[in-house]
């Protein structure tokens, strides 16, 4: 099994020890051609709008909805942003390969980033240490979209059974619980 994790900006190489840390096969993707041997891929945080620049500029556009037609995405963070219907920065393009929609940056600028402990229902007795940065708040869920973990009253980890979306890090620190249930999910 190979894991691909798109690698044209953000927070990429964290993801890939995570990876390393559960002993999964991952490779950084560069272009399109590349999915084609992917069982999964990972599409992590930076920043969204340079982030869809990118994956315009690189042809991904239609291959990124095409692969998660078939294949699972986890996205986190900006790559949640992108993976979503619709966010509030109405002038960035999403793939909406997962129905739920997002406002950006919504517990504040770069300063209010914070850590969070948020329970995790597949593990309820061990909280997860979140690190939220510049985070974007989910604004409304899809008919079949499960709520896997919460802070305050918003979901900040979903899935709709083939794809997983976190509003946090999960690639932080050294706790790969969050890996470890997308590599449940891949089919
Ligand atoms: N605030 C960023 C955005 O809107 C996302 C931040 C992140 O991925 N950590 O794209």
């Amino acid at each position: 099994m190979i894991i691909g994790i798109l690698a044209l900006q953000g927070g990429f190489h964290l993801h890939q020890l995570s990876l390393e840390s559960l002993q999964i096969k991952s490779e950084l993707i560069r272009y399109p051609k590349q999915l084609d041997h992917c069982d999964a891929l990972i599409i992590p945080g930076g920043e969204s709008t340079t982030l869809m620049k990118q994956i315009m500029k690189n042809n991904f556009f239609d291959s990124l909805i095409e692969f998660a037609n078939k294949k699972s995405i986890m996205g986190t963070c900006a790559g949640m942003i992108i993976s979503s219907c619709r966010s509030s920065d109405k002038l960035n393009r999403s793939l909406s390969v997962i129905d739920i929609e997002v406002d950006r940056n919504s517990w504040g600028r770069q300063v209010h980033s914070f850590e969070a402990e948020v329970n995790l229902n597949f593990d309820n007795d061990n909280p997860f240490n979140a690190t939220f940065i510049r985070a974007p708040k989910v604004s409304r869920m899809g008919h079949g979209v499960e709520s896997f973990a919460e802070y305050g009253d918003s979901a900040v980890l979903l899935s709709d059974g083939r794809h997983l979306m976190a509003s946090f890090h999960p690639e932080i620190g050294d706790d790969n619980r969050i890996h470890k249930l997308f590599m449940g999910m891949i089919k």
